[in-house]
């Protein structure tokens, strides 16, 4: 079976419609053909400012959360990221071979950096996409579902491969990004010129886990547009058209058939019905999600299982590197 990684940072007390729509739907249908090792990766959340009991406890909602999204530990490897201490020892082989400028080009690193307050930005901030190609590479993974943000860092991650196999020897399996053709970028409700995002402000950001009376006035403060009718223009209407594709998302309709649907109605329908289709759609996420954290010894036994799976295959790839960079074994 092809082989799939992913990960995603516990830094916030929910995942949101983008990160659902733009990734973890896609981790849940990849594993019904592919060996899929899916990861908290709490060893990112670290690169911005956090508190430790936050972070201790936001890790273990965000395992419940993709168990009750319908990740399934018996085919897949679901663990944290520091429970694997090679994602850390890659990172710093990769670094080393990482240019200054080539890092100092990453998007998400400008974008976020601009936005750390009192702490100011970490070299850690800077050098996590190093990290993340680590945990690809690890794998030896083919396909890597995220969402369009991380689409320079995935570049990123195969020019490093790349590299170190011309330099080294054949070592790492080149991944692709897979992103879905739909809801790659959901947008902020707020600022429909951002991606939704964990670490923006909470009003322009529809949380798995909110209340549906909070979810339901996000929706209705939803910045629009200008005119009145219910059609997708990405470019003229933003706002809109987001709306339109976190509907089509989750209802299984295509934008088109929507746009029929809605044709004479205004956008405070689009908008009324939208909040239905998205309340519908996390109600049992979020009952699973209370379950397992409920009783949060069956979680740490699944994200045992998954820690001990995926060092069965990271540590012979981490071995090989340390081989063929030049470290002396240790007897
Ligand atoms: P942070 O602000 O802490 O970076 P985030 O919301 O960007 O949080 P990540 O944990 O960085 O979430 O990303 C997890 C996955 O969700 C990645 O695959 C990322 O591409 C995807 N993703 C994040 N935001 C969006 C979005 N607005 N639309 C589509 N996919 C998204
Ligand atoms: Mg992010």
């Amino acid at each position: 079976l092809p082989r799939v990684l992913s990960g995603i940072q516990p830094t916030a007390d929910s995942f949101h419609l983008g990160n659902y729509l733009g990734a973890l739907k896609q981790w849940v249908a990849l594993q019904d053909d592919h060996d899929a090792f899916y990861c908290v990766v709490d060893l990112h959340a670290i690169t911005v400012e956090q508190d430790p009991a936050t972070l201790r406890r936001r890790t273990l909602v965000s395992a419940a959360q993709l168990l009750a999204l319908g990740v399934d530990p018996d085919r897949s490897a679901l663990f944290v990221q520091s429970h694997v201490p090679e994602h850390a020892q890659l990172g710093w082989v990769l670094q080393c071979m990482t240019g200054f400028g080539e890092a100092s080009r990453m998007t998400q690193f400008k974008d976020k950096s601009q936005r750390q307050g009192t702490t100011g930005t970490s070299v850690g901030l800077f050098t996590y996409p190093v990290l993340q190609a680590a945990d690809i590479l690890l794998y030896q993974a083919q396909r890597v579902p995220v969402g369009e943000d991380q689409r320079q860092h995935l570049e990123l991650t195969r020019d490093l491969a790349t590299r170190f196999n011309n330099r080294f020897g054949p070592t790492f399996t080149l991944p692709e990004a897979y992103i879905p053709p739909g809801a790659a970028k959901v947008l902020d409700l707020q600022m429909p010129d951002k991606k939704m995002s964990k670490s923006l402000p909470p009003a322009g950001c529809v949380n798995l886990l909110d209340d549906p009376k909070v979810t339901a006035k996000k929706i209705r403060s939803a910045v629009t547009d200008t005119g009145r009718e219910v059609v997708a223009d990405p470019a003229g209407k933003p706002g809109v058209t987001n709306l339109l594709t976190i509907h089509a998302a989750l209802s299984g309709q295509t934008v088109p058939q929507l746009e029929e649907h809605f044709a004479g109605r205004g956008y405070g329908d689009l908008k009324k019905e939208l909040a239905e289709v998205v309340t519908d759609a996390l109600a049992p996420v979020q009952a699973r999600t209370a379950e397992l954290l409920a009783d949060t010894a069956e979680l740490e036994r699944v994200l045992a299982a998954g820690a001990a799976r995926a060092r069965e295959v990271a540590a012979p790839t981490l071995a090989a590197v340390y081989d063929r960079v030049g470290f002396l074994p240790a007897g």
